[in-house]
């Protein structure tokens, strides 16, 4: 039951129920193309014509586009609709510490160039080399361009557009999407990068059944951070920087974490983390950071050193895996989701560590149903985090009205 908030509430007018239709339709074509103008009705429950006018204006519009006629065995043929996709053009950056890589995909997340660039460390600086890039990769390509999306480790107020925090780049109230969208002339959406892969699962799903739409998303890589989906929509909070489940503690005794604070989940679980226990380094120490980041060995060379059966990359992975299930178990008692998907390179060991994360999952939680929560591995092979930024700028044209 939600309560309408006298203070925002705007009322309905004449053109709000065509725009829910309106919406809807879209919806129904995209989860269903290539669809009829009969079966869209169908679905609808009204007639041909109440949905003409409406199909009129998305086809004038050419958001939705004809192409082909479908094998009916007898009678005339229908004309079947698509959601227009090809000549719509979406630039997803993601910034990581060490690198960026900026994408151009097609609003069906179909990746078209892909360039990647030093992340400098002073947001300024940053800006200017992206807007380089965009421009760069959009150069030439006549049609529909419909912004940047960019996403960013680290907590973003969607409101103001700034990074509130981001440990890992030691920023702190920073604002890059005004002049980023100052220096391309485009519109753009930033997020928090494990916000942004929670976000692409619901526009692009891949994971979990189509069906189950509250879910969390885990993306451990130099960080570990949340995107929570709980009835189709995200879970913001207050300030908007809900679902930092990476800084509660395992141990307010732990190891200090990039954040400051002792013990977090991602002081155990990060890529950094994994490997400095593989090293026998110590993570709190403040040396430890920099000889990791000069170090040659990374994640993905650590679970190779796994697979041939590297005794210590085996045990410092397997101990991640525990410490993961432990923190995924905390995840489940607070939000009740049905499924956890986990993100980012450790995924590549899934095999071998899968099965120690349940084993902790089912340790640390309180129920039947929430022991057998199933924690999946994300299927979109390293492409999850560029989803998600361009799931940003598709979820402005799909998603559901702001009514009451
Ligand atoms: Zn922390």
């Amino acid at each position: 039951v939600r309560k309408i908030n006298t203070r925002t509430v705007q009322r309905a007018t004449r053109t709000t129920q065509r725009d829910i239709n309106r919406r809807i339709l879209l919806n129904l074509i995209r989860d269903h193309q290539p669809i009829s103008r009969a079966d869209l009705a169908r679905r609808m429950n009204v007639s041909l014509g109440a949905i003409k006018p409406i199909m009129d204006e998305l086809l004038d519009s050419r958001t939705v586009v004809e192409g082909g006629t479908a094998n009916t065995p007898r009678g005339r043929k229908p004309t079947m609709l698509h959601i227009r996709t090809r000549d719509r053009y979406a630039v997803a950056v993601d910034v990581r510490l060490g690198h960026t890589t900026v994408a151009l995909t097609d609003f069906d997340f179909r990746q078209l160039t892909l360039e990647t660039l030093e992340t400098p460390s002073d947001p300024r600086a940053l800006v200017e080399r992206v807007a380089a890039t965009v421009a760069k990769v959009l150069n030439g390509r006549s049609g529909t361009h419909e912004g940047v999306g960019v996403i960013v480790p680290g907590m973003v107020d969607r409101r103001t557009g700034r990074v509130v925090y981001s440990p890992q780049l030691g920023w702190r109230d920073v604002d890059i999407r005004q002049p980023l969208a100052e220096a391309t002339g485009l519109r753009v959406m930033l997020e928090n990068a494990p916000t942004a892969c929670a976000i692409g699962e619901i526009w692009f799903p891949t994971s979990l059944a189509p069906d189950q739409d509250s879910f969390a998303y885990v993306a451990v890589s130099d960080g570990v951070g949340t995107g929570l989906v709980l009835n189709g929509e995200l879970v913001r909070g207050h300030k908007e920087t809900a679902g930092e489940f990476g800084h509660l503690p395992l141990d307010i005794n732990g190891p200090r974490c990039l954040c400051g604070l002792r013990g977090c989940l991602e002081a155990y679980t990060s890529n950094l983390a994994t490997l400095a226990r593989y090293r026998g380094w110590d993570y709190s120490d403040p040396g430890t950071l920099d000889r990791l980041r000069q170090s040659e060995l990374d994640i993905v060379d650590l679970i190779r050193l796994a697979a041939r059966s590297d005794e210590g990359a085996t045990e410092a992975l397997l101990e991640t895996a525990r410490y993961l299930g432990y923190g995924l178990a905390g995840v489940i008692t607070a939000f009740s989701p049905a499924g956890i998907i986990v993100g980012g390179e450790i995924t590549g060991a899934w095999e071998l560590i899968g099965e120690a994360v349940q084993r902790a999952v089912r340790e640390r939680t309180l129920t039947e149903a929430a022991r057998s929560t199933p924690i999946l591995p994300a299927s979109t092979q390293g492409a999850s985090r560029l989803r998600g930024a361009t799931s940003l700028l598709v979820a402005l044209s799909f998603r559901a009205p702001d009514v009451i």
